[in-house]
């Protein structure tokens, strides 16, 4: 399977619009961070943990030419504002693409973007097929999602363990049946927002505690604030099995 980082940034992305910190004047490309999103691709399947506002350019960055079905973490904008762009897959590919997420999640999908729900459709809107899921392992394509189920401050919000890789970008509080689903896992991305503590996401320290109890063999922070710190420092203090991820990075399991 071959991951790929297609976001690492948190909802407002990294720069943030207006700011003059040294992060959001950093040059260093790893600390440009679009919303936070992950690409699959296994055997020439090829499956998008969530569409934020990004969507569009993670698809022109990354040369991402098909898509097969779209995987959703929560509803949160920063993971559904792109959907709009799925079009020229619906174009290019002749199919409706599937979508997979909890009633919670597709029903927020429905309100916000009703027109591709509408009766009467424009011509030329997505073309999306709902697939609900609950927390229970699902099959996407042939490959296995099971779902994580965390706590983002107080909305339920699912990570993903795909085989050996397990994912889980906004999340603040994990109950110990569901960290029973992440033991044994290779290869963990964890949110880290920020060193300060924070109502709804990990901080460091805590994403770290987290990643020792688990003791993957390696790690990957996202979902990252400009408040984090530049890239590169703060990749020099982490444990030697911990990399700050970022935009672009690729990564096998
Ligand atoms: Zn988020
Ligand atoms: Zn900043
Ligand atoms: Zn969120």
């Amino acid at each position: 399977m071959n991951i790929t980082f297609l976001g690492t940034g948190t909802s407002q992305g990294v720069p943030v619009i207006g700011c003059n910190c040294e992060v959001c004047r950093s040059l260093d490309f790893r600390d440009k961070r679009l919303r936070t999103s992950l690409h699959i691709e296994d055997q020439g399947t090829s499956i998008v943990i969530d569409t934020g506002p990004d969507f569009r350019m993670q698809m022109l960055h990354n040369s991402i030419h098909r898509l097969d079905a779209v995987v959703y973490t929560h509803e949160h904008k920063d993971h559904t504002a792109g959907l709009d762009d799925i079009r020229p897959f619906n174009f290019k590919q002749q199919t409706d693409i599937p979508l997979f997420g909890t009633t919670q999640v597709l029903n927020q999908i429905k309100s916000e973007f009703a027109y591709i729900f509408a009766k009467n459709k424009y011509p030329g809107i997505p073309r999306v097929m709902m697939h609900e899921v609950s927390n229970l392992p699902f099959d996407v394509m042939g490959i296995t999602f099971t779902p994580i189920q965390v706590m983002h401050h107080k909305l339920p919000v699912f990570g993903f363990r795909i085989g050996d890789f397990t994912y889980i970008t906004d999340a603040n509080y994990i109950s110990p049946e569901e960290i029973e689903k992440v033991k044994g896992t290779k290869t963990l991305v964890l949110n880290a927002l920020q060193i300060k503590p924070h109502i709804s996401h990990f901080t460091l320290e805590e994403a770290l505690a987290f990643i020792e109890e688990i003791n993957p063999e390696s790690a990957y922070l996202t979902h990252i604030s400009h408040k984090l710190g530049l890239h590169q420092k703060v990749q020099t203090n982490l444990p030697e099995n911990v990399a700050m991820a970022f935009d672009g990075l690729q990564i096998s399991t």
